[in-house]
């Protein structure tokens, strides 16, 4: 059978493959400790799913228009505004809100790029870009700033790898697979980079409300920026990750109204609106404030309480192994190139070892376009994180 061209590049998640992989195991009776989840290992806020559970008691249950229920839409929109530079206006024209930030992702991507069409991704980098980029039949073209910078790139990199096709570029601050986020001062000198270029530029930011960095608040994101600082945008984000759901499956796109015109209609023919009482699930994780900032201050202290945790674990029991310091989302990106020898020519060599000898489940780096590094996400218990880490340095607990 052959296929179309369309999926010609076309690979499954890796990290998806690592998790059912090690679920698999577990459920053979192996003692497996995953750390390769990219989700929060804590059940919704039970207001937000109480509001799921009404809506569907009240027969909230049929199709809502296709870009979202205008009520979301408009909250989404007033969310962003919050913490917004002065000079933005955002309405519900600007969201379209769909089954969750990857089709968010895809929506945007394939409205804006097709073939001959370069786009610049920051890399190490999500896997799905380049996926997301190879559907689209744009080409991904990886760019990498040092490593001492904990990969963030500037202006100087990102010319160096500009072509005259080059047409966007993906960034994702607090990034996955790293946790490094961009100073507003960093984000600045890439927007306007863009803007000069006339680069569409594509913010993820799924994690920007999981952020450690000093003085609180979310990670700086375009709308912290001047609003005529920026050329042509789309921001991605969604609930999945800060408000512990990822199952519900609700992410959203905000761009410019005509943009969001397109991506409604794309989205029209294609999946419809998102389910209806995940929306307004939704809705009340954005609009009852008082208690999302509680829900999300609670998770937030654990998250950086584990981050610490296991930051000082890897340097008391691994430290020939290096670290990205990280400063969001939930996951350290760990350069284990140290141990490469023989048998183990890679990180997905290592992470095979791990999983087998020490029943540890990571993803290798190769996955984020960085083979010296695995991915190791600490969206799990204290206790299980510090027998991860015992367990990898042959300490067996
Ligand atoms: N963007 C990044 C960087 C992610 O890590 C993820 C999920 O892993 C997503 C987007 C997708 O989130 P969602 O579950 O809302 O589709």
């Amino acid at each position: 059978m052959t296929y179309s061209e369309n999926i010609a590049t076309l690979q499954p998640s890796a990290t998806i493959a690592v998790t059912t992989l090690a679920r698999k195991l577990a459920e053979e009776g192996r003692d497996i400790i995953d750390l390769s989840a990219g989700e929060p290992d804590f059940d919704t806020p039970s207001w937000i799913s109480d509001a799921g559970v009404a809506a569907i008691r009240a027969g909230q249950t049929r199709y809502t228009p296709a870009p979202g229920l205008p009520d979301l839409r408009q909250a989404v929109a007033e969310d962003l505004l919050r913490n917004a530079a002065p000079g933005w206006e955002l309405a519900g024209e600007n969201v379209v809100v769909s089954n969750g930030a990857k089709q968010a992702l895809f929506n945007v991507c394939f409205s804006v790029f097709g073939p001959e069409d370069e786009v610049l991704v920051a890399s190490p980098y999500w896997t799905t870009y380049p996926q997301t980029l190879g559907l689209s039949r744009a080409e991904a073209r990886f760019v990498q700033g040092p490593e001492e910078r904990g990969f963030r790139l500037t202006p100087e990199d990102l010319e160096r790898a500009r072509t005259p096709a080059t047409r966007g570029l993906i960034l994702c601050s607090p990034s996955n697979p790293t946790g490094t986020v961009y100073s507003a001062e960093e984000l600045l000198a890439v927007v306007r980079w863009a803007r000069e270029h006339d680069v569409f530029l594509v913010s993820d930011e799924i994690y920007r409300r999981i952020c450690f960095s000093e003085g609180g608040g979310p990670a700086p994101g375009l709308t912290s920026l001047p609003r005529e600082e920026l050329g042509r945008f789309a921001i991605i984000d969604g609930v999945s990750k800060s408000f512990a759901m990822t199952g519900w499956r609700i992410g959203y796109s905000i761009t410019d109204a005509g943009l969001a015109r397109k991506v409604g209609a794309f989205q029209s023919q294609t999946t419809s609106n998102p389910a209806t009482p995940s929306q307004l699930a939704a809705l009340e994780a954005l609009t009852d404030r008082d208690r999302a900032d509680e829900s999300i201050g609670g998770m937030l202290e654990a998250f950086r309480r584990r981050r610490d945790l296991v930051v000082s674990l890897i340097h008391e029991h691994l430290p020939h192994l290096g670290i990205i310091q990280p400063e969001g989302a939930f996951y350290i990106f760990v350069k284990v190139d140290a141990e490469y020898s023989g048998e183990i020519a890679g990180s997905q060599d290592w992470c095979s070892r791990a999983l087998e000898e020490h029943g540890v489940a990571l993803v290798p780096g190769i996955a984020f376009g960085d083979d010296r590094y695995v991915r190791l996400s600490y969206a799990t218990s204290d206790e299980l994180l510090e027998k991860a880490v015992r367990r990898l340095a042959g300490k067996v607990a």
